[in-house]
């Protein structure tokens, strides 16, 4: 098959024939039809993963048609079209068995601890306990970016965040992730202040749904700015960019017994991100993490996806074949940039 490939860290990935991969007993191989480019793409091509081992292919916000089953597998067959969470449990430990997937002890990533979806065929772990059905009405592309952004965003704003119709919501950090938390807190009857630096991505946060729009950049102190917009800070806040700064902010924002939910990945030099901890004792705020979403949580998110409600095809603004993917992978450190970045592998 086809793949891209990258031997060192932060050197530049080619496109090169590799094996086909084989699936596990319990797992299986996909056909992969779109796969998003991510943030977490462009981090683990820099070697700030600890999982990756070289040579290595990324990809992890999969979907497709599932290609050969392992022997144990009982709920897929060849020809059925999957997607998959970006964290694939192993349906038995502890924390499995007690329903939470997204923090499994034995997790595998595709495009970390093993080889991903940046290629033809992928393989993938515990099929049975991590597979989720694509509806007819979703193209694989928009499929594909369910898997990470979207679901994560879905689950920091509904289940972790607990959003409730009226409440004020900041979001810091409109890229992907972002926006789709945007997306799904309007969709949720929230008031929504939208905060980034850059014009194009706070124009997609109104188009989303945003309330409000603060120009980080032309504010002086964001966190002020959100709470004067939102009558003393919102309910609930989320950084879903990942920087010492945003996570400050967001937790500035909030009122009294807010709730901050930390999406964006916060890779530092030092270890760890300091946080105003002083106001979370003061305001008897909530800091929570959200990790990814399990697979038997996606149900309701499809519902809302395929009945219209929410349109995580609104953010796939570009679709690329595999033999443009290093470039994009590349310029994901200088250019986040606000849409989504779909690879076609057979294209
Ligand atoms: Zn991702
Ligand atoms: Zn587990």
């Amino acid at each position: 098959m086809r793949a891209v490939v990258f031997e060192r860290y932060g050197e530049p990935a080619e496109v090169r024939d590799v094996a086909d991969p084989e699936p596990a007993e319990h797992g299986v191989v996909v056909r992969v039809e779109a796969t998003g480019l991510c943030r977490s793409d462009w981090h683990g091509w820099q070697g700030h993963d600890p999982d990756i081992a070289l040579p290595h292919v990324p990809g992890h916000e999969l979907a497709g048609v599932v290609e050969a089953v392992g022997s144990r597998v009982t709920r897929w067959r060849p020809g059925d079209r999957v997607t998959v969470p970006f964290i694939c449990a192993c349906g038995t430990c502890p924390s499995c068995a007690a329903g939470d997937h997204q923090v499994c002890e034995r997790q595998t990533q595709p495009g970390f601890t093993h080889w991903g979806s940046f290629a033809q065929y992928v393989a993938l772990d515990h099929a049975d306990v991590n597979l989720v059905p694509v509806p007819e009405e979703l193209s694989c592309a928009t499929a594909a970016s369910l898997g990470c952004r979207f679901a994560t965003a879905y689950r920091a704003v509904v289940q972790q965040g607990r959003v409730a119709a009226g409440e004020w919501v900041a979001v810091q950090g409109c890229g992907g992730v972002g926006l789709s938390a945007v997306m799904i807190a309007a969709a949720s009857g929230a008031r929504v202040v939208a905060v980034d630096v850059s014009a194009r991505a706070l124009d997609l946060a109104r188009e989303f749904g945003a309330a409000h729009c603060l120009d980080a950049a032309s504010v002086a102190d964001p966190a002020a700015a959100v709470r004067d917009l939102t009558g003393g800070g919102a309910h609930l806040s989320l950084d879903a960019l990942g920087s010492p700064t945003t996570c400050a902010a967001s937790v500035n924002g909030l009122r009294r017994r807010g709730r901050h939910v930390q999406v964006g990945l916060l890779p530092s030099p030092a270890g760890t991100t300091p946080v105003p901890m002083a106001r979370a004792i003061a305001l008897e705020l909530e800091l929570l993490g959200s990790h990814g979403m399990a697979a038997h949580s996606y149900p309701p998110m499809l519902e809302l996806v395929r009945s219209g409600v929410l349109r995580p095809d609104l953010l796939v603004t570009s679709t690329i074949p595999l033999d443009e993917a290093p470039a994009a992978l590349a310029a994901m450190g200088a250019a986040p940039g606000a849409g989504v970045t779909v690879v076609e592998p057979w294209s």
